[in-house]
Parts: C-alpha cells; structure tokens; sequence
C-alpha cells in the first residue's frame, strides 16, 4: 500500500487517493452514472454540476467499489478485494516516546488551516509528506462536522499515518464527540455540501463510514484515550465520575469500540457504556475549565490514577493553546473551525509551546 501510494510522488493528496482509485488499470470495471435533478431549483442544480467529493471506498463480498463525484456525477470504479488492506487493528493505549510531541485537535472541515500549522512546524514538508521523523502527532478529536474539506482531512491522516510509521514515527488520530456523532448517524453540524454527496450516492452520509467501507473500519481501529510516556490524551477530558469508575485506557477504548455495534438508542439503554456519551464522559466534558471547574485535588487524583502528570485535552473551545492548573491542562482547541486561524501544542522534555501559525513558537 505504502509503495503503491509513495509511487505517485507529487501528486496532492486528493489527487493522490483519486488516483489509487480511479486511475489505476487494477480496476475491473467503471461506470458514470449522471444524476437525476427534477425537482431541485436551478442555484441547488449548478452546486450540485460543480461539485466534487470523494473517494469513498466500499467493501462488498465480491469486490472493492470506489465512488467519487466529479462534477456532478457519480463516477464508480471496481477493483479486486485484495488491492488495498481492509482491515486495521485496534490501536494500542500507551505509548514511549523519547521523541518530540505535536498535537492539534478541532480541524472541523478546516483542512487547508491543518496542513498550515503542520508545514510552519515542520510536522510535514512542502509536499505535504511526514517530515517530523520519529516524532508523535497527536490529533484530539473532531475531524468531522462544520466545515467542508473534512475527507480531505481523514485522506490526509490515512496516508500520513504510513509515512510516520516508515520514518519511526507516529499519528494518533483519537476520536472527538464529532466523530461518533456522524458513526451513529447524528448528522446536526453536517456542511451543506455532504447534503450534496448524500443525493448523489443515494445514502445517509453515515454509510459512508459504516463498518463496510475503508475509511468506517479504520476509524472504527482509532482510540479515544491515549498516554503517551507521562501525558494523557483525551478530547474533552476525564471527569472525576468517570475516574470513579477506575477502567483502564484501554477498557475506556474498548467500551467505545464495542458501543459503535449499537445504535445510539441502545447505547441509551446500556449501563455499561450509555456514562460514555454523557456531559461528563471523556468526548464531551468540559469540566476542567469555566467557573465551576474541577478542583486542582479532584485532578491530581486523576491523573494520580492514571500515572500521569498532565492532560491534552480539545472540545472547549479558545484562541489559542492554553495552559492551566499550572500546565496540568493543556488545552489544544484553538478555535480552527472559525477558518481564520490556529495553533498546535509542540511537546518535548524540555518545554511546552505553542506553535503559532506564523511558525513561531511560544513557551507555555
Ligand atoms: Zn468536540
């Protein structure tokens, strides 16, 4: 997969991942299907000619299906089963790392902001490759909903994610409350234009992530809660009711993993994982900050439990990468899904900054 990928050199991503799909002469077959547009008035009828979206990739039992759009019309290429890996592991809990750290969180459709911030610090190069060697990127959350490039994103991560672990290194996509909003078919903060792709592919947007697409399984393999050597990574946080529970990162992962068999109806009636999805749970809390945050000796219990001394945290939304309990919170949502600006958290023995969108950096 890598060899194939890094064999089309230059090209973009988008065009890149096209490319694997579509131009490739593995594919069996391929058909355009033009879209039926009665009914719809005229504005809606030229968003929809112009408009471009995809690869999404389908497994059926017979074969691969990669469907994009391409001005309007739904263009399906067919390939064998085994031309790419379907299937990805779970992904671990704990990580070492004597390496540099960079995490960001909140791109929200806001691709062309990420790829900034990760060229002005070196994450990635002038091609949009890895360049940032044996270090760990870690992105807390929310890929999904809000703005318009979020496949961009998720294609970008796909293949950054190959270059990393070639050159020693690490991405660690963990999933926000956006992501499993769109899993479980909660569509409330979806950008018009994926209206577009549900007409055009004739499904709810959420298939398009179900268990038998490509991108569904890989995202289905991502964690929720990571600790890489003394640092907890999470996107809203962990909540002194949740600490109670005394589950390990994995069990919390696992538990997520296991929920997304269910519907979010089940997940309701579920003892056992419903606490997941509430205020408090650790895709949407946002307790370490406002004016009823947690107590500093609530957190150090917390993190005490989980033998760490720090927590990443997204979701809570600001203008830049925050301290607070004394560097105890680092707070990395710096409001990107505003399209204007941004920041990533950089992370070594040494220091803690901020890493501004001009390429400077800031001590925290
Ligand atoms: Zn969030």
């Amino acid at each position: 997969m890598l060899l194939i990928l890094q064999s089309f050199g230059r090209i973009g991503l988008r065009g890149l991942m096209c490319a694997l799909f579509q131009v490739l002469s593995f594919a069996v077959s391929a058909n355009t299907t033009d879209v039926n547009l009665t009914g719809v008035s005229k504005s809606e009828q030229q968003a929809v000619l112009d408009y471009n979206d995809g690869p999404y990739i389908f497994i059926t039992p017979q074969h691969l299906q990669a469907k994009s759009i391409r001005q309007g019309k739904v263009v399906t290429h067919v390939y064998p089963l085994n031309h790419i890996n379907t299937s990805f592991a779970a992904e671990a809990s704990e990580f070492k790392t004597a390496e540099n750290i960079a995490a960001i969180s909140d791109i929200h459709g806001q691709h062309k902001l990420f790829i900034q911030l990760l060229k002005a610090h070196h994450i990635i190069d002038h091609d949009d490759k890895w360049s940032f060697g044996a270090g760990h990127l870690v992105i807390v959350g929310d890929i999904f909903d809000r703005g318009p490039q979020v496949l961009d994103s998720l294609w970008f991560i796909f293949e950054l994610e190959q270059q990393a672990s070639a050159a020693g290194g690490k991405v660690h996509f963990l999933l926000g409350n956006h992501e499993y909003m769109v899993l479980l078919g909660d569509l409330r903060y979806l950008h018009a234009n994926y209206r577009h792709t549900e007409k055009l592919l004739n499904q709810p947007y959420q298939a398009l992530f179900n268990q038998e697409t490509l991108l569904g399984r890989w995202l289905r393999s991502k964690s929720s809660v990571i600790k890489i050597n003394d640092t907890l990574f999470v996107h809203g946080g962990i909540s002194k009711a949740l600490a109670e529970r005394k589950l390990s990162l994995a069990e919390i992962n696992n538990k997520f993993r296991q929920s997304l068999n269910l519907s979010r109806a089940e997940i309701k009636l579920n003892k056992q994982l419903a606490y997941l999805y509430a205020s408090d749970g650790p895709i949407w809390y946002r307790g370490y900050f406002g004016d009823n945050k947690l107590q500093s000796n609530e957190l150090n219990k917390i993190l005490a439990q989980y033998q760490a001394k720090r927590v990443v945290v997204g979701h809570t939304s600001s203008n830049q990468v925050e301290s607070h309990y004394s560097g105890k919170v680092l707070l990395v949502d710096s409001s990107i899904k505003k399209a204007e600006s941004g920041e990533i958290l950089l992370l070594n023995a040494e220091q803690t900054s901020r890493g501004l969108l001009s390429g400077k950096v800031k001590s925290l």
